[in-house]
């Protein structure tokens, strides 16, 4: 594995890439995979783990748009109900249609024969494709909810990301790395400026395992780094028309309900919807929208969060729950994009959830703005369309991937029913670096297991004490370490935010 890095470093100091992408999230991914697709020698540089950033806490979901209705922007729904449907055509194995009931209560703003209405009319604007809109005032997670709570439900159909966000995102990236492609992560873009001699950015590469230094050479670069976009343009000097707004969202996980198997969504008290999402083990309530100040701030989640979002489930609920029943948190931060003029730090709900490609004027430099799981493969192909205007692939036909990473090295885990990928297949196939990379994106243990995986009282240490010895380069003393700065992470992002709830 340590090997294996080294000779991509070598590889990166050696060569002069096509496209250096920077960013291994659902954006710079699919980037990447279309780009060594159409046969461009492409590198990709992700500072953290792949899917490490904003692209890990979604709600998985793949869907058309129907918040832009409330916009009359028919267009965007056509189109992201078009490339809904595309993924769950061609990547049946990764993304599955999905039913989602909208629950009307006595007390919804909107009655159930103008939802009704916006299904049919979504359901027309996605060209029929998915199942009919149904009402149904019976349905299988009723007794979850206080009675005569629930008045009406209507059930349309999305698409969904199986078995994790993250999983999919690695997806993209393991099949075709390699020292001809590289894809690093732990590898930070530090700096770089581009060469007027020869026209190619010289790219400041920092590797965040051994601290050594490598410098990339590239023809194009894509910045693909989500909420750090403008804070990269800025070190390398780019200006673009574009900027982002952060709108912080959190779930909290809670533990799924034997009769739970659709996602249910309720209206909340500040003009949005929350959603009750199965997932495996759990159910992920929320998310949240508040706006973020800046990027950091907003990867944590806050008593208050905890509080409000608490609060709303339990207006519903037969059986009321409380913090001592959260398996997990889960918190990103999204990247909206609004034009450099945009001065406000309203409510980012209306903001539009689109993707920009912003090409600079005179650099080969494209920035990337916004973006959604359902439109990744558009926006793969609108990078690689507009790199193709001026330059043409190094190489002819693209090499078919290898296929991904098996995942017939697996282990089991205390409380998880379904086996997850053992500790040594995801650091030979998946790149998995470090005890946190395993627990919470090569498998769902720190989602689907108590306290992100510690056990409510801790009762599964000694396991991760085990597992945390088996990564590259990390003898027992380093391991200790290792599990004690995730201990402590746990400590003050989870017990202690639920215990001041
Ligand atoms: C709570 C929540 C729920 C959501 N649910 C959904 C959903 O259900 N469906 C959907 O389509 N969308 C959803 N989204 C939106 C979606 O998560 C984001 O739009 C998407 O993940 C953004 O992807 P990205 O690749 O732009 O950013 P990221 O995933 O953040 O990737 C950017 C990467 O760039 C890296 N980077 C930054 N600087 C550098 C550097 N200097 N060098 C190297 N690497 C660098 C970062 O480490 C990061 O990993 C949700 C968002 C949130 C917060």
């Amino acid at each position: 594995m340590l090997e294996r890095r080294a000779a991509c470093r070598k590889a990166i100091a050696q060569s002069v890439f096509d496209v250096a992408v920077i960013g291994g999230g659902i954006n710079g991914a699919t980037v990447y995979a279309e780009l060594c697709r159409r046969g461009y020698r492409t590198l990709l540089a992700e500072r953290g783990d792949f899917a490490g950033g904003s692209s890990q806490s979604t709600a998985m979901w793949v869907w058309g748009g129907l918040l832009y209705l409330s916009t009359l922007d028919f267009s965007t729904v056509v189109k992201l109900c078009a490339s809904r449907d595309r993924l769950i055509d061609e990547l049946p194995a990764w993304v599955r249609p999905a039913p989602n009931r909208l629950l009307v209560t006595p007390e919804s703003r909107n009655g159930a024969w103008f939802l009704n209405f916006a299904l049919w009319l979504y359901w027309g604007l996605g060209g029929f494709r998915r199942r009919m809109p149904l009402q149904q005032s019976e349905f299988p997670e009723r007794r979850l909810f206080r009675d005569g709570h629930i008045a009406n439900t209507l059930l349309y159909e999305e698409g969904s990301i199986v078995p994790s966000d993250t999983r999919f995102i690695a997806r993209w990236i393991l099949p075709w790395s390699g020292p001809d492609r590289p894809a690093l992560n732990y590898c930070e873009v530090a700096g770089g400026c581009r060469d007027a001699a020869d026209g190619q950015w010289r790219i400041e590469l920092r590797d965040r395992v051994t601290g050594e230094e490598t410098v990339a050479r590239a023809r194009w670069v894509v910045n693909a780094a989500g909420v750090w976009t403008d804070q990269l343009n800025e070190r390398f000097g780019i200006e673009t028309a574009w900027k982002h707004v952060f709108g912080k969202g959190v779930f909290i996980v809670l533990p799924r309900d034997p009769c739970h198997d659709t996602s249910l969504t309720l209206e909340n008290r500040l003009d949005d919807f929350y959603s009750l999402i199965p997932w495996g083990p759990v159910a992920l309530w929320g998310p949240t929208e508040t706006v973020s100040p800046d990027p950091e701030s907003g990867f944590v989640a806050e008593a208050g969060d905890v509080r409000m979002l608490l609060e709303e489930l339990n207006r519903h609920l037969a059986r009321p729950v409380g913090p001592e029943d959260i398996v997990a948190l889960r918190c990103g931060v999204r990247p909206l994009a609004v034009k450099r003029s945009y001065r406000s730090d309203r409510y980012t709900l209306g903001i539009s959830r689109r993707h920009v490609v912003a090409r600079d004027a005179q650099l080969p430099w494209i920035s990337l703005y916004g973006g959604k799981l359902s439109s990744c493969l558009s926006l793969g192909a609108e990078v690689a369309d507009t790199i193709g205007l001026a330059l043409a692939p190094a190489q002819r036909g693209a090499e078919a991937p290898r296929a991904a990473a098996s995942q017939n090295g697996t282990e089991r885990f205390p409380g998880l029913e379904q086996p997850v990928t053992s500790v040594g297949s995801a650091v030979k196939a998946e790149w998995c670096l470090t005890l946190e990379d395993y627990l919470r994106r090569r498998t769902n243990i720190a989602q689907w297991v108590p306290r992100h995986g510690l056990g409510r009282r801790g009762e599964h240490v000694e396991r991760l004490a085990v597992m945390a010895e088996q990564f590259p380069g990390v003898d027992g003393v380093r391991g200790a370490r290792a599990l004690a700065a995730y201990e402590t992470r746990v400590e003050r992002e989870f017990d202690h935010v639920l215990a001041a709830v």
